[in-house]
C-alpha cells in the first residue's frame, strides 16, 4: 500500500516563499550496557529470537524490576554532556497501553519526573551556529520486535501472520527530546541532520551506546510544521518515525515542507499524526492519527525506588567527562591547521573521526583529508551512502597514503587499489600486489616503454634533443599511455632526458 507517489509538492525554494517551518527531534538511543534496564538478561544484538528473556521483562506476575545501575550514570553523563540540569530526584512512571511488543502491558519510563531538563546542543550549519534547546533526556526501556510476515512492505497491513522478538524488550533507551526549533528558515532540513549527527557524535565521545543506526541503536522521530510567513501562531505538526539514517533526517524535514506547504496552498489542514519515511522514494505516508490525544493512565511505578543522583557523585561525572565533539574539532583545526571552514566541510561529511583515525594510523593530515573529502566522498555519494558505511577502514586508508608516499604507486593507481579494497579484494598493499598495480620502476619493461615512445615519435624527438625541453611532455605522455598509467612520470622524464639531452 503507497499513497506517497500521490502527495502533490512544491518546490522546496517557493515553500520558503510563503511558510516558515518549525522542526523538533525526539531522538531514542539504546545504551550500551551489558544487561537490560529492569533485569539481568543479556542485550547482545543478532542472537536467535526469544533467547533473551526472564520473568521481569516478559512482564510475568510477580517478578520484580530492580534499576541498571550503569544505564542510570549513562543517562547523567548524556545530560551533562548537553548541558543539562539533573535531578536530585527522579521517578519512573508506567506508560500504560496494549501492543504486542510490549509484553507487560506498560512501558516503563520516566514521565513528570525526568533524569535531566533544560540542555541545548549547539550545531553549525554554513558557518551559522543554530542553538538547540534540550527539553528533557530521560531513560525508558525498548519494546520488543514485531515482524510480520507475508506482505510485500513488512508492515502489518497485507501480512499474513506477525512474530514477535522479545529480546529487545527491556533494552536501556534514553530519549532525548528537543524544544520546538523555529527560524532555520532554508536551512531546516540541514540543521535538523546536523542535530542529530554532532548527538550521535557526542554519543560515540561518551561510549554509551555503539550509535548503530542500521541497527536501529539510535532512531529519530522528526517533527516538522509550517506556519504562514510572519504567523504568531505555529503550524500542526507531522511526526515522522524511526528514521534511521542522518540523510533520511534531512530528507524527511525537506519533504514534509514541501507536501505539507501543497496542501496548506490549498487551504487544506494539515493533520496531527504520525507518518512512516520511505528510504527508497524518500517521501512519508500516514501512520497513527494524533488527533485525540492517548490517555496513557501514567502513574509512578509503584515496584522501584526512586532515582536521587547524590550531588557529588553527579559532580565527579561531570569533572571526568572527555573531551565533547566541538572542543576536540576546535583543538585539532589548530593540530591540522586548517581553517573553521575546512573543518566544518569535515564535519558535513561526517569525516572528523575517519581522518582523525587515518592520521593517528601514520597518515599526514593533509593526505587523510585530501581522501576523504575528494575521491572517498565522491564514492560515498555515488552510492548514496555515508561516508563511515564505505567498505574501508582508516587503517587502509592510512596504508594507501603510504604506498603513495613510499612511491610503490601513483594517486592515479591508488584509486585502482580502492576499488579493490571496496570490492572486499583486502588491504590495499594485498590488492596492489593481486592486481599488479605497483608503479613502475627502471625495470625492463619501462626501458622499452621509453625506448619506444622515442622511436614510435621521431620528430619530438628531435625538437628535445634539438633544445626544445618542453616538447619531452609529449613523450612521457606516451609512455604512461602505454604502461596505462603504471609509470612514475619524473621518473620517466628523467629517462627520457638521459636519453635525449644526455
Ligand atoms: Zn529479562
Amino acid at each position: 500500500m503507497s499513497t506517497t507517489t500521490a502527495d502533490r509538492l512544491v518546490d522546496f525554494d517557493e515553500v520558503l516563499t510563503r511558510y516558515e517551518p518549525v522542526i523538533g527531534l525526539e531522538t531514542h538511543v539504546e545504551l550500551g550496557t551489558a544487561s537490560k534496564m529492569f533485569c539481568g538478561c543479556s542485550t547482545t544484538f543478532g542472537t536467535e529470537p526469544n533467547t533473551q528473556t526472564c520473568p521481569t521483562c516478559l512482564g510475568l506476575p510477580g517478578s520484580l524490576p530492580t534499576a541498571n545501575a550503569a544505564a542510570i550514570e549513562s543517562t547523567i553523563r548524556i545530560g551533562l554532556a548537553l548541558g543539562c540540569r539533573i535531578a536530585g530526584w527522579a521517578r519512573f512512571s508506567r506508560k500504560n497501553y496494549f501492543y504486542p511488543d510490549i509484553p507487560k502491558g506498560f512501558q516503563t519510563t520516566q514521565y513528570d519526573e525526568p533524569l535531566c531538563t533544560a540542555g541545548h546542543l549547539d550545531v553549525e550549519v554554513d558557518g551559522e551556529t543554530y542553538r538547540v534547546e534540550i527539553e528533557r533526556v530521560h531513560l525508558e526501556e525498548d519494546t520488543g520486535k514485531n515482524l510480520h510476515v507475508g506482505g510485500s512492505t513488512g508492515r502489518i497491513h497485507g501480512a499474513d501472520h506477525s512474530l514477535i522478538d522479545y529480546n529487545r524488550a527491556g533494552i536501556p533507551l534514553v530519549e532525548i527530546v528537543t524544544r520546538p526549533i523555529p527560524g532555520a528558515g532554508a536551512k531546516a532540513p540541514e540543521v535538523a541532520k546536523a542535530y542529530v549527527t554532532e548527538l550521535r557524535e557526542i554519543l560515540v565521545t561518551l561510549g554509551v551506546s555503539e550509535v548503530r543506526m542500521e541497527q536501529g541503536n539510535l532512531r529519530c522521530d522528526v517533527n516538522t510544521s509550517l506556519a504562514p510567513t510572519g504567523s504568531l501562531e505555529w503550524g500542526t505538526r507531522t511526526e515522522t518515525k524511526n528514521v534511521n539514517s542522518l540523510r533520511s533526517v534531512e530528507r524527511a524535514v525537506r519533504f514534509e515542507m514541501r507536501r505539507q506547504a501543497a496542501l496548506l496552498d490549498e487551504g487544506q489542514r494539515i493533520f496531527q499524526e504520525t507518518r512512516h519515511f520511505h528510504e527508497d522514494t524518500g517521501s512519508t505516508s500516514p501512520g497513527r492519527s494524533k488527533e485525540e490525544a492517548t490517555d496513557y493512565r501514567y502513574f509512578p511505578e509503584p515496584d522501584l525506588v526512586p532515582v536521587a543522583p547524590d550531588e557529588e557523585w553527579v559532580a565527579s561525572l561531570l569533572a571526568a567527562l572527555p573531551e565533547l565533539p566541538a572542543a576536540r574539532r576546535t583543538r585539532l583545526s589548530d593540530e591540522w591547521g586548517i581553517a573553521p571552514t575546512e573543518m566544518a566541510w569535515l564535519v558535513n561529511a561526517g569525516a572528523v573521526e575517519l581522518v582523525s583515525a587515518t592520521v593517528a594510523a601514520g597518515a599526514a593530515p593533509a593526505d587523510a583529508r585530501k581522501w576523504w573529502l575528494g575521491d572517498l566522498a565522491r564514492r560515498a555519494n555515488d552510492t548514496g551512502t555515508e561516508l563511515a558505511e564505505l567498505a574501508v577502514t582508516p587503517a587502509q586508508v592510512a596504508e594507501l597514503i603510504g604506498l603513495i608516499s613510499a612511491g610503490t604507486i601513483n594517486d592515479q593507481l591508488a584509486r585502482q587499489a580502492l576499488d579493490g579494497v571496496l570490492a572486499g579484494e583486502g588491504d590495499p598493499a594485498a590488492v596492489v600486489e593481486a592486481r599488479g598495480l605497483a608503479v613502475l620502476g627502471e625495470s625492463d619493461e619501462l626501458v622499452s616503454a621509453v625506448d619506444a615512445a622515442i622511436e614510435g615519435n621521431p620528430d619530438v624527438a628531435d625538437k628535445v634533443r634539438g633544445g626544445k625541453v618542453q616538447a619531452i611532455g609529449a613523450l612521457v605522455g606516451a609512455v604512461m599511455k602505454t604502461t596505462r598509467g603504471k609509470a612514475d612520470a619524473a621518473t620517466v622524464k628523467r629517462m627520457l632526458e638521459e636519453r635525449l639531452v644526455g
